[in-house]
């Protein structure tokens, strides 16, 4: 009797392992490996997929990894692609957009922060997502839609072959293996791939900031910490507020607030060293006294609640990146964090996941339907690291922005709406995967991406020269429709030369929006710019010494009387016209 049942949990650990050959073997069963392996199926459902993933047991509500808050790109990907919508609409929130909060003198008084945030729901989905209960949920239909998805076994190793990979797994001491003819490493931070293949030696994003968070059960309202009517009544109902991610801004870091279906809200801070130190937020204790230093009320809110966290983590520096991410000869890929990560202001992460899963599928099934891509995962290689590092200019260098209203105003404004019209719009009409759409992509936001690390450096450039201590307004940009316009574009329904019409018609926009910055800007300079001239988008500096070699005044540009007109609700973006209070400076 005894014999039989060893046998019979012999033959359970058998069927239990993964073992076999694969078309497809995903290393990680985190949200990009899960996500990557329902894409295969719903796609190409012939595919046979392994996806296997080191943790044991389901995971845990709330306090389980990090990245809580998605944008358009990400959600789309969840909603529509990989066929999440229903889940994330009936378990998870709906985003209520961005929130920051600049700082105000000791920032014990959220009402005197200069408040940037989206009006209410926009047209376009996001979500703020319950990582544990996400993920489990995804696992459970890679299952159902014919994955074979395992827990509990770890990857060890990973031989290419020239025709069939081999991994090399382990549970309790006991090991297997599977072969395939794909790889795609979904390790997130383990990296397993990306450090065997050395892919990335020598790769520095410049972009070193470390992370601290909790979850604290129970949530927590910053509404609560108020009861200024004014303050409350510029939102359309209270209790709103805290459905935004949100954000609290000073120089060298950034603070979230994502509230979750499930109950708890998850905090965290993302701080440059340079301003912010390490041991000062590193350990939990520590992360409290720094909270009390920069963050009063917070720390208040805080304070009393220490039993209602649920988890301390922290990552030191957390960005890297990789040169290959797509290898069509030797038919592997990096998906997700196991690649590559910048920063999480503005939440790409998931948008990374959509992409790197995305042109993954493409090659895998062109491979497998009898298609040579190498030639293509060359062109996928270059277009994501494009992607890559024209993100990064968001990031890189730019945190002591984040002491500074007018300018933050301005950046957020500029930043999303160039997010909006070009990759939001091409993505949500999936119009960003084709290489033939890709290039045409290209072609119309070419202005847009010269625009992007320029405007960047005219933001350092403005904070250098001014940083007025605005207090005690809210910016919506309700009334500012190209910006509103831009973000429905992703909404709604195009046909193929609508979706690229109205990417060319934002570029118009964004040019119009450079231009009405740098004279907003250009206001500090001893001689300012001629408002009457046209000016050119691509030249712009704040440098009037190379305004002439850059060409900045040209027949062709923008005038800022053509500017306001292109921006009807700009002026709400200017906080002295909006009778912001400049506070006293120390
Ligand atoms: C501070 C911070 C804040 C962030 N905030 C956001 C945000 O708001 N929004 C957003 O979109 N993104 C955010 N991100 C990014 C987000 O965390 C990542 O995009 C996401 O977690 C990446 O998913 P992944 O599947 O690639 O990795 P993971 O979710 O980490 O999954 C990797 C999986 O691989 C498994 N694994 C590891 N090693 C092995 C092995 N040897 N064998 C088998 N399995 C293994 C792990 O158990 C894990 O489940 C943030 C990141 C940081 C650092």
């Amino acid at each position: 009797m005894a014999d039989d049942r060893s046998a019979s949990m012999l033959e359970l650990k058998a069927i239990d392992a993964p073992t076999g050959h694969y078309d497809v073997a995903i290393l990680g069963g985190g949200l990009a490996g899960l996500t990557i392996a329902i894409q295969l199926k719903r796609e190409r459902p012939e595919t046979r997929v392994l996806v296997t993933d080191k943790r044991t047991e389901p995971a845990p509500e709330a306090a389980f990894k990090v990245g809580e808050s998605s944008v358009e790109i990400g959600a789309y990907y969840y909603r529509e692609m990989i066929g999440m919508r229903d889940h994330l609409e009936r378990y998870q929130q709906r985003k209520l957009g961005l929130r920051f909060f600049m700082p105000a003198g000791d920032n014990s008084d959220i009402t005197k922060r200069v408040e940037f945030c989206t009006p209410g729901h926009l047209d376009a989905f996001t979500h703020q997502i319950d990582r544990g209960r996400f993920e489990n949920e995804l696992f459970r239909r890679a299952r159902k839609a014919g994955a074979d998805a395992f827990r509990g076994w770890r990857v060890q190793d990973v031989s290419l072959g020239s025709d069939t990979h081999t991994i090399l797994m382990s549970q309790e001491g006991e090991e297997c293996i599977a072969t395939a003819r794909w790889v795609v490493d979904a390790s997130g931070r383990a990296n397993i791939m990306r450090r065997k293949l050395g892919v990335g030696e020598g790769v520095d994003t410049g972009h070193h900031c470390n992370a601290a968070w909790i979850r604290l059960a129970g949530g927590l309202d910053f509404e609560d910490w108020t009861d200024d009517e004014e303050w409350l009544g510029r939102m359309p109902e209270k209790g709103l507020r805290i459905h935004s991610t949100s954000h609290l801004i000073q120089p060298g870091y950034w603070l979230w607030l994502i509230q979750l279906e499930s109950g708890p809200i998850s905090i965290g801070v993302c701080a440059d060293p340079r301003f912010h130190p390490w041991e000062e937020i590193s350990s939990f204790d520590a992360w409290m006294d720094w909270m009390k230093r920069n963050e009063p009320q917070l720390h208040a809110a805080l304070e009393d609640r220490r039993a209602d966290v649920l988890d301390f983590l922290r990552v030191q520096d957390y960005s890297y990146g990789s040169t290959r991410f797509f290898s069509g000869a030797d038919r592997w890929t990096l998906v997700g964090e196991a690649g590559a990560f910048l920063d999480a202001l503005y939440s790409p992460g998931s948008d990374f996941i959509a992409f790197s899963n995305t042109f993954s599928c493409e090659l895998i099934e062109r491979e497998l339907d009898g298609e040579d891509v190498t030639e293509l995962a060359d062109f996928y290689n270059d277009f994501y690291l494009a992607l890559f590092n024209t993100t990064a200019h968001l990031y890189r260098d730019n945190f002591q922005l984040f002491g500074n209203p007018q300018v933050m105003v301005a950046k957020f404004v500029f930043d999303s709406s160039t997010y909006f019209s070009g990759i939001g719009n091409a993505w949500c009409h999936g119009k960003m995967r084709k290489p033939e759409d890709i290039r045409r992509l290209g072609e119309v936001l070419r202005p847009a991406i010269e625009m992007l690390p320029r405007m960047q450096e005219l933001f350092r450039d403005w904070n250098a020269i001014e940083n007025t201590p605005f207090e005690g307004v809210s910016v919506l940009p309700k009334t500012l429709a190209p910006y509103i316009q831009a973000q429905a574009d992703m909404a709604h329904p195009a046909s193929d030369d609508e979706v690229f019409e109205n990417s060319r018609k934002n570029v118009e926009y964004l040019k119009a929006l450079a231009v009405w910055i740098f004279h907003r800007a250009a206001r500090n300079l001893p001689d300012p710019p001629d408002e009457n001239r046209g000016i050119n988008p691509l030249a712009i500096s704040l440098h009037p010494e190379r305004w002439e070699a850059d060409g900045l005044y040209s027949d062709d540009g923008i005038t800022l009387a053509q500017a306001l007109e292109a921006l009807p609700g700009i002026e709400e973006m200017d906080l002295e016209k909006r009778g912001a209070v400049v506070a006293a400076q120390a």
